[in-house]
């Protein structure tokens, strides 16, 4: 156990933490490494959280070839895993000669609760609930002063009876817009402004007996689930043109379909085919610098929407055109939070044409698309480890310490081979002892 840790200076806490390991010089050089040697870049990254000892890099890549309603762009991504970037660059230029993607926002509606506890007459409550609703909202308005400036604010405030899931349990639902912000601490704050008016007026409440004056607040909290702010992104193309061949194309439409479908029907196929969904949002979501939490926390209880965990993305044959297509919720903002502080994510906002939300919306919904049509066209062709294999091959030769003159063979060998962890060993081992 150590005791007031977080007062330690950071340096102090570099030493601590490496004496708990083997080797505690080695310990403190790796986070001496990486470490920034620009201090005022650093302390801007140690502030962001607590207890900061170093960075922790991720590979940031770009997927050029991007054409999202008439735009060309080249989108950030954020990610380690080997093949994502790769996959969605060719998802991008095949889509960029078959007229691109379309991409649309749906709705941007955010949600938050104050969750309360109210053991009385539920029709007093109600009433109660119309006569003060007003001066409910009056109380927030120092809080949503600029927001409503800028046409957005608080748009609906309800009080929700959920005395079927728990007894006593009432919430106000509180609906908002928070235009190019995610929003999370604006709605936090105004939440906590209503829950304290909430408990107030209830107590000065006349027609309340005491029991029923005394409101019990249990949290006031933003919602990640926001199936009503809908982003949609699709591409579509006569059947024919897909492939090469008119044939070819005709087959492989209909086993897209078709797995499109099992990913629908069948859970275990669902959670594979949206974390493939995943690769392309996550990647985009944190180099936009925006909280991958809260998207994943959305997307997967939208992909259970209707009871059954099923695929986000649908696709389907009609009158001899191909239309895919993938519907999520995100709540992203191109303000607020790192947006503005992180200097690599305002790199990335400018690479992205400086977006707005929607626009934010429109490219992190078409990363994912891409990803998943990249998937699953290998996946009914090919197979997935062709691909991803070739681009796992540095990884496997970096673990094994290969020089850059064995990189070279190996790569070179392996553009004419299957890749597989076994057969890069032997190979590598083959040209050493040679
Ligand atoms: P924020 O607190 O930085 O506030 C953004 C502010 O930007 C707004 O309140 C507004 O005053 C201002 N603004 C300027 N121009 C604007 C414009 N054009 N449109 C809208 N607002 C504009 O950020 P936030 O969006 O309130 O919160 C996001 C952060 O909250 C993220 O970092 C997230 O990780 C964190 N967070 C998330 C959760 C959760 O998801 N459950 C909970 C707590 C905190």
């Amino acid at each position: 156990m150590v005791s007031g840790f977080s007062k330690k200076t950071k340096a102090e806490k570099m030493i601590w933490i490496s004496q708990q390991f083997h080797n505690p010089k080695e310990a403190l050089q790796v986070l001496n490494t990486y470490n920034h040697s620009d201090k005022t870049l650093q302390t801007l990254h140690d502030e962001f959280i607590e207890n900061a000892l170093t960075n922790f890099y991720m590979p940031l890549g770009i997927a050029p070839n991007f054409n999202i309603n008439g735009t060309t762009l080249t989108i950030p991504m954020a990610i380690e895993e080997s093949s994502v970037v790769a996959a969605a660059s060719n998802a991008a230029k095949f889509w960029s000669a078959k007229g691109g993607f379309k991409a649309q926002t749906l709705g941007t509606e955010k949600v938050g609760h104050v969750h309360f506890m109210y053991h009385g007459d539920p029709i007093k409550l109600q009433r109660f609930f119309e006569k003060q609703k007003d001066v409910l909202l009056a109380s927030t308005e120092a809080i949503t002063q600029n927001m409503r400036s800028r046409g957005g604010g608080i748009t609906a405030l309800t009080l929700v009876d959920k005395r079927d899931a728990i007894s006593g349990y009432y919430q106000l639902d509180v609906r908002f817009e928070t235009l190019d912000a995610m929003g999370a601490n604006f709605i936090n704050s105004c939440l906590e402004q209503l829950a304290k008016t909430l408990r107030e007026l209830a107590g000065q409440y006349a027609e309340f007996s005491e029991i029923e004056k005394d409101i019990e607040i249990v949290m006031s909290i933003l919602s990640n689930y926001v199936p009503n702010c809908l982003v949609k992104a699709s591409v579509s193309c006569p059947v024919d043109e897909l492939l090469a061949t008119p044939e070819d194309s005709r087959l492989f439409a209909e086993k897209f379909v078709q797995a499109i479908r099992i990913a629908d029907a069948e859970p275990y196929r669902a959670v594979t085919h949206n974390k493939g969904i995943m690769n392309g949002i996550d990647a985009v979501v944190i180099a936009s610098g925006n909280d991958f939490r809260a998207v994943a926390a959305g997307v997967h209880a939208f992909a259970a929407m209707s009871g059954q965990y099923r695929s986000l993305s649908k696709a389907e044959i009609k009158d001899d055109v191909f239309h895919f297509s993938l519907t999520i919720p995100l709540a992203v903002g191109t303000v607020g939070g790192l947006t503005k502080l992180h200097p690599l994510v305002r790199w990335c906002h400018e690479l992205m044409g400086t977006p707005n939300a929607k626009e934010l919306m429109h490219i992190i919904a078409v990363a994912g698309l891409a990803q998943n049509f990249a998937a699953v066209k290998s996946l009914v062709t090919t197979g997935i480890q062709q691909g991803h294999m070739k681009m796992h091959l540095l990884n496997i030769l970096n673990q094994m310490g290969a020089t850059e003159n064995e990189k070279q063979t190996v790569v070179e060998h392996f553009k004419y081979n299957t890749v597989s962890h076994h057969a890069v060993v032997e190979v590598l081992e083959k040209l050493r002892a040679s």
